[in-house]
């Protein structure tokens, strides 16, 4: 385990960090990291067939001769940048101080990335034969919404008529009840992802001086429409992720709020005011907008000519993006829609399957008696580009996180403990062995 640690650390020594502008990216570091794992684990270089895909994509493939369907595993090797000087340890030197490791990546997602190889070079030392191809697949920019790495090995996939029994991404986790307002540990797997639109509305204005001024100018034209927009948000819904995550959490909760829990479709239209109330479960009921940047005028005493703000929308499943557009334009004539990104969400994955079984079995064997829920994920992860390749996409990330480790995720002071990187191994030793061995 000593060599399993040394190796992590070594990982989050290099700064593979993604920014928006492809022109940032040091991409000598990725080559660095490529050749880091090459180095690294012999054994699965000798044993596995790997392709670099788009330059800095990393797809590993175990043959076998059986014809079971693949199963894959997913993480990323790219980090956010960090705020130089802000934090207690140096962010690249991965210190190992109380049993802690801290390092940008140390639990997004380093700690997948790493946990997955040790676990599959240990399984080929241990003489494992899978009953079914294993496929790793290694994005370098999820962080900056996965166009260059996952989506291009995804495409790769598709073009080879692929289809996978499953897909593990990170993404949920096992956190305290408390978080979610229940006694004991909570594992939490995503299903499905809202998506992320962003709009740019722009209102013309009559230009000219300010001492003659019209009604309304641009900016109060885009005043008018915000407040509309706000003050009438996007009709509820209850989808399946979130249905199915009341209905466990009522296992635990007691009186009124148990019975409403356990049967939310018949009770939605209660359930739905309370949840509107908290900004983390209205965002799981409906698509919400935030408007988040705004700009216009050039002086003091000018009219402006024009007034534009951004939208970012996150659109939940039976809204699509046309939608949304639609919906803008219906409270004013005068907005013009420009679209800056836009994506529909995603499936929702079946849950009454082979591989969530072995997934929730794991789990209980690794976590204990902790209570295992789907949900609906309201960021983005990479696996969102393998939509095409299956059905039973599941997101879950086997850490064990207080509420403020989980704060650090994109934040200073990153840390994962040495116990937390070691489950990892122990529970993707667990999960291969099961999910494309023949022991279940
Ligand atoms: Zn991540």
């Amino acid at each position: 385990m000593t060599r399993s640690i040394e190796n992590f650390r070594k990982a989050l020594q290099i700064k593979t960090i993604s920014y928006p502008e492809t022109e940032r990216f040091d991409f000598d570091e990725f080559k660095k990291f490529i050749d880091f794992l090459e180095k690294t684990y012999p054994l699965i270089h000798n044993t596995l067939e790997r392709k670099i895909i788009n330059h800095y994509g990393i797809l590993y493939h175990w043959k076998t001769d059986k014809k079971l369907l693949p199963i894959m595993m997913l993480a990323h090797y790219d980090v956010v940048p960090v705020n130089e000087g802000s934090w207690k340890y140096d962010p690249f030197s991965a210190d190992l101080v109380e049993d802690k490791i801290y390092a940008r990546g140390a639990i997004d997602d380093k700690n997948s990335i790493i946990s997955i190889m040790e676990t599959v070079e240990a399984l080929i030392k241990a003489d494992f034969k899978p009953e079914r191809d294993i496929y790793l697949a290694f994005g370098y920019d999820e962080e900056t919404l996965g166009i260059r790495g996952a989506k291009e090995i995804s495409k790769y996939l598709q073009s080879e008529n692929l289809q996978f029994e499953c897909i593990l991404d990170e993404g949920g986790i096992v956190t305290p009840g408390s978080m979610m307002g229940v006694d004991g540990d909570i594992a939490v797997i995503g299903i499905g992802e809202k998506s992320q639109c962003n709009y740019k509305l722009t209102f013309k204005g009559e230009q000219g001086h300010s001492s003659a001024p019209p009604t309304h100018t641009a900016i109060g034209k885009m005043a008018a429409f915000i407040k509309e927009v706000e003050d009438h948000p996007r009709k509820t819904r209850l989808i399946k992720p979130v249905e199915e995550m009341l209905k466990n959490l009522s296992t635990r909760k007691s009186g009124l709020e148990k019975i409403l829990m356990r049967n939310p479709r018949r009770y939605f239209s209660l359930i739905k005011k309370s949840m509107g109330k908290n900004h983390q479960t209205n965002a799981l009921i409906r698509t919400t907008l935030a408007f988040t940047m705004a700009d216009s005028g050039t002086a003091p005493n000018i009219l402006p000519d024009k007034a534009s703000v951004i939208a970012n929308v996150r659109v939940l499943q039976g809204d699509q993006p046309e939608d949304i557009k639609k919906w803008l334009q219906s409270f004013s004539d005068e907005v013009e829609i420009k679209v800056l990104a836009e994506e529909a969400p995603t499936k929702i994955s079946n849950i009454e399957t082979r591989s969530y079984q072995i997934l929730t079995d794991t789990i209980h064997h690794i976590f204990g008696d902790v209570l295992i829920t789907p949900y609906l994920m309201i960021g983005g992860t990479d696996s969102r580009n393998y939509e095409a390749l299956s059905d039973n996409i599941y997101k879950f990330m086997p850490c064990k996180l207080t509420a403020a480790e989980l704060s650090l995720m994109h934040a200073d002071d990153e840390y994962i403990s040495v116990d937390n990187f070691k489950r990892m191994i122990t529970f993707y030793d667990e999960f291969i062995r099961k999910v494309a061995g023949n022991e279940f």
